[in-house]
């Protein structure tokens, strides 16, 4: 047992091999309640998983949820806000779901996410974000939004490595840095700076492109647009993108054409013919401006590109392959505001995924039914995106569907798609018949508010 809490007697443990989960049909899947609106949530969510699984599956497969303490609950039980246990169920268990726990203000305590995120080396940060009809959005296009977005986890200025103004660390490092890397040149640290690290590895990039390219390939989705800010962070941001593209262009060749590659291989299909000076042109209209040594490297470029996929790609047959494609991030948030029907999944840096999941999730109405999930080779961790809603907790008001819909990609994870999609079916068409909670409700003409119970009642008569 964990915690001192008995396992579920017909419970067995997933596994993982070979790359892939082993799934028995009744999973063991340790839970965290979550603290104050969390109580709410949980326990209708769970009824709602566990109706879709019913149903899907007639008896023969059902989850045997598996309570584990974090947060409040814990710290009351076992005077402990984090116990060792909970974070090794998760670990043995592989695959856990939490309700959003409170932060405890003032320092040394360890969190809950960060740990986790560290123990079983959680590198994907993935929500999808999708409109549900009806659901009051700010955007009148709002309809047209349903993204993937894959947010590395592990790195960026979220590796911690700060240094405060006017430390000794902070001396060391300016000393450093403006002696020995930057003497020759004009930059220089101020002396009263703080100074932060953005590691951007080429194993932190690789592994979380890849897994945002196989994730369309599964799915069926048709672009894959890396986020960057490269123009600026040359050696980061830029190198993202580049390690981005090469892993789509080595490991994925027959699955995928860049967006380069595409305005070549078009030129050609329209004309035959045509000279890999006069695609050079179209790749880069200024080229005629530009270096002479500029212009022969991207007619070096296109020539390349036909010889080694011109024959399998070419012909129009690049339409029916996943695009590859990327964007500076600030103008990706004005994209995905103006045209976001041109937009898929997409793989970003940290910093980067962190604003544009909370801004794309505000853009279809909110983080009241936003899903997320943590993962990494053989764990996951799915959780709701938004926090406690102290106010709002122990008063059977607030929003289940985030939780629910987390839950629904849990089941897609391990591979019963048939309740995820009841689930998420469920969940619109419940939205569609008015049927919502206070969040919606308030901005929702016609609709009738109801409490969490009864909003999760209609979801589950809606599988
Ligand atoms: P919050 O997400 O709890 O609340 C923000 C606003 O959204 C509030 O107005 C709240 O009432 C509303 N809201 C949130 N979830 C809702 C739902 N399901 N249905 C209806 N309305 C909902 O954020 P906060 O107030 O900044 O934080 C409260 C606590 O939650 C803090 O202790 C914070 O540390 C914690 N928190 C935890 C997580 C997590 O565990 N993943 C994430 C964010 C915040």
């Amino acid at each position: 047992s964990y915690n001192g809490i008995a396992l579920p007697l017909n419970g067995k443990a997933i596994t993982y091999e070979n790359g892939a989960y082993v799934v028995p049909d009744t999973p063991i899947i340790p839970f965290i309640e979550g603290d104050g609106a969390g109580r709410d949530i949980w326990k209708n969510a769970r009824r709602v998983l566990d109706a879709a699984v019913a149903k899907s599956y007639e008896g023969k497969r059902r989850v045997e949820w598996y309570e584990i303490l974090a947060g409040e609950k814990a710290y009351r039980l076992h005077n402990d806000w984090l116990p060792q246990d909970t974070v090794q169920a998760c670990l043995d268990f592989r695959v856990s779901i939490k309700g959003p726990l409170t932060t405890p203000i003032g320092g040394g305590i360890r969190s809950l996410n960060v740990t986790l995120r560290q123990t079983m080396d959680l590198y994907q940060c993935v929500r999808p974000v999708k409109h549900y009809p009806g659901v009051p959005s700010p955007v009148n296009n709002a309809d047209d939004v349903d993204v993937v977005i894959f947010r590395e986890n592990t790195e960026d200025i979220y590796a911690g490595i700060e240094f405060k103004a006017g430390s000794l660390e902070v001396q060391k490092l300016r000393d450093f840095v403006n002696n020995e890397l930057l003497g020759n040149t004009k930059k220089k640290l101020r002396d009263d700076a703080g100074i932060g690290l953005k590691p951007i590895s080429e194993l932190g990039s690789t592994r979380l492109v890849r897994a945002a390219i196989q994730y369309a390939v599964d799915h069926d989705r048709k672009v894959m647009t890396i986020v960057h800010k490269g123009n600026i962070q040359k050696f980061t941001e830029g190198a993202f993108r580049e390690w981005g593209y090469e892993v789509a262009t080595t490991e994925f060749r027959d699955k995928i054409v860049t967006e380069r590659e595409c305005w070549i291989l078009a030129a050609l299909d329209k004309d035959p013919k045509i000279s890999p000076e006069a695609i050079a042109k179209i790749v880069e209209p200024g080229i005629d401006f530009a270096p002479a040594a500029f212009g022969e490297k991207i007619v070096a470029e296109v020539k390349d590109v036909i010889a080694k996929i011109g024959a399998t790609h070419g012909n129009g047959k690049w339409r029916d392959l996943i695009l590859v494609n990327d964007r500076i991030c600030d103008a990706m948030f004005q994209d995905l505001l103006m045209k976001p029907a041109e937009y898929d999944v997409m793989a970003t840096t940290n910093l980067n995924g962190d604003y544009l999941s909370d801004a794309a999730a505000a853009q279809v109405g909110g983080l009241g039914i936003a899903p997320g999930s943590n993962i990494g080779d053989g764990y996951a961790v799915f959780e709701a995106t938004h926090g406690t809603a102290p106010r709002l907790a122990d008063q059977d008001v607030v929003n289940p569907g985030s939780v629910i819909l987390s839950g629904a990609m849990l089941l897609r994870l391990i591979g019963w798609n048939e309740a995820a999609d009841r689930v998420e079916k469920a969940m619109e068409e419940t939205i569609r018949q008015k049927y919502v909670t206070v969040d919606f409700a308030k901005n929702m003409p016609g609709s009738t508010q109801v409490g969490t119970t009864a909003f999760s009642d209609r979801v589950i008569e809606n599988l």
